[in-house]
């Protein structure tokens, strides 16, 4: 392991003074938070009908641009909700990255899709638009409606890229390949809140896309997901199928279809109010927080993962290439006995073992990127 490595796990040290050890993302609640939970609990609204859910959603929907914003009870439910409300057929195919969280895989799954995994580019870290290409070519076939895997006939329903660590993918070109294959994009922008290119939101491009406000992620409720659409069916259908698909009625309990207990309750949202006031700050810190990495890993010849040109990324979870898998895991070791916490990036879809049969594209990137991703500790500096 280079001198350097070890140096790093001194400066990391001196970023984050006092926290022993120091956590690779921690909560911070510095704002209204405490403040907002007492007005909801004395307003005895602490269900999915509350004043905070609607603020939440307004706040998110105002941030990022997207016309509409339905808050949920969790990430994955909010993954789920979009390929479903968005008209996945069971036995549809979806397209994502094999290097990603779990999640993305499970929410297409439990929308009665089938994940197919493909490789990401080396610098993004997010699907590859060559990759994609060359799996339609290998696969797709075009039909008057839609496009069908042609080895199995099963409906290409959509492509589901991931923002990975907040870092924005090749997102433009991965819409212009969707639209030329007449298959839907929905992102997986869990990671991504407050990522833009060109000034514009991740997900903007999508048919529906879905937050995250897990504890770890840069703006939680405890637990809490989003879904995100700039479509009015999608969202409608999405807060119906998602709130038992109960016809509104003043008291009357009729239910037009089967739905789903997926809302987010008041409480969490309460939270997720207080934590979006703060949303610019929370950015910022973090950018700097990237920029020290940043300016230290160039100057001891450490390769940080920056954001590609035109893009912004959040720079939720700071990370840097290792040389080889040895010297990745004799850092890992070092690191978290040394009391910071760092961590490799997630096993590749692929070799799990619910998702070890799936159809997958040449992963060559992806494996490498595997083997020498370290995530360094990004919580929000206390200042
Ligand atoms: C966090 C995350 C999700 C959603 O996770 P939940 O824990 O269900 O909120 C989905 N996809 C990715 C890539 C994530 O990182």
């Amino acid at each position: 392991m280079r001198n350097q490595l070890k140096e790093l796990v001194r400066k990391i040290k001196e970023i984050y003074p006092g926290e022993t050890p120091v956590p690779l993302h921690a909560p911070r609640f510095l704002g209204n938070e405490k403040k907002y939970l007492t007005e909801c609990i004395d307003s005895t609204f602490v269900s999915y009908v509350g004043e905070f859910v609607s603020r939440f959603e307004n706040q998110i929907q105002k941030f990022t641009g997207i016309k509409h914003a339905v808050a949920m009870v969790n990430g994955t439910a909010a993954l789920q909700m979009s390929l479903l409300a968005a008209g996945i057929k069971p036995g549809d195919e979806v397209i994502t990255q094999a290097l990603t969280f779990v999640a993305t895989a499970n929410g297409i799954v439990h929308a009665g899709g089938i994940p197919t995994f493909i490789d990401v580019d080396r610098d993004s870290l997010g699907m590859s638009p060559t990759a994609l290409k060359e799996y339609l070519s290998l696969f797709g076939e075009r039909r008057a409606d839609g496009t069908f895997n042609k080895t199995n006939g099963r409906r290409i329903f959509a492509v589901m890229p991931m923002h990975t660590f907040g870092l924005v993918c090749r997102i433009q070109e991965l819409s212009t390949i969707c639209k030329e294959w007449n298959i839907e994009l929905i992102e997986d922008t869990a990671e991504s809140l407050g990522s833009r290119f060109n000034g514009n939101h991740t997900g903007t491009l999508s048919r529906a896309c879905c937050l995250s406000f897990n504890g770890n992620k840069p703006v939680t409720t405890g637990g809490g997901g989003m879904l995100l659409t700039n479509d009015d069916k999608i969202a409608e259908k999405a807060r119906h199928i998602s709130t038992t698909a109960k016809r509104k009625h003043p008291y009357e309990f009729f239910h037009d279809e089967l739905g789903w207990n997926l809302r987010l309750p008041n409480v969490n949202a309460a939270i997720g109010c207080a934590q979006m006031d703060r949303i610019e700050e929370i950015l910022s810190n973090k950018r700097e927080t990237a920029e020290t990495y940043k300016y230290w890993a160039q100057s001891n010849d450490i390769d940080f993962i920056t954001e590609l040109s035109g893009t912004q990324s959040n720079y939720w979870l700071n990370a840097i290439l290792m040389s080889d898998k040895v010297e990745r895991d004799d850092f890992l070791l070092f690191s978290n006995e040394n009391g910071v916490q760092t961590r490799p990036v997630w096993t590749l879809m692929n070799k799990l073992p619910m998702y070890k049969n799936s159809l997958h594209g040449s992963l060559a990137n992806s494996e490498w990127l595997e083997e020498r991703i370290v995530n360094l500790p990004s919580s929000v500096r206390l200042k």
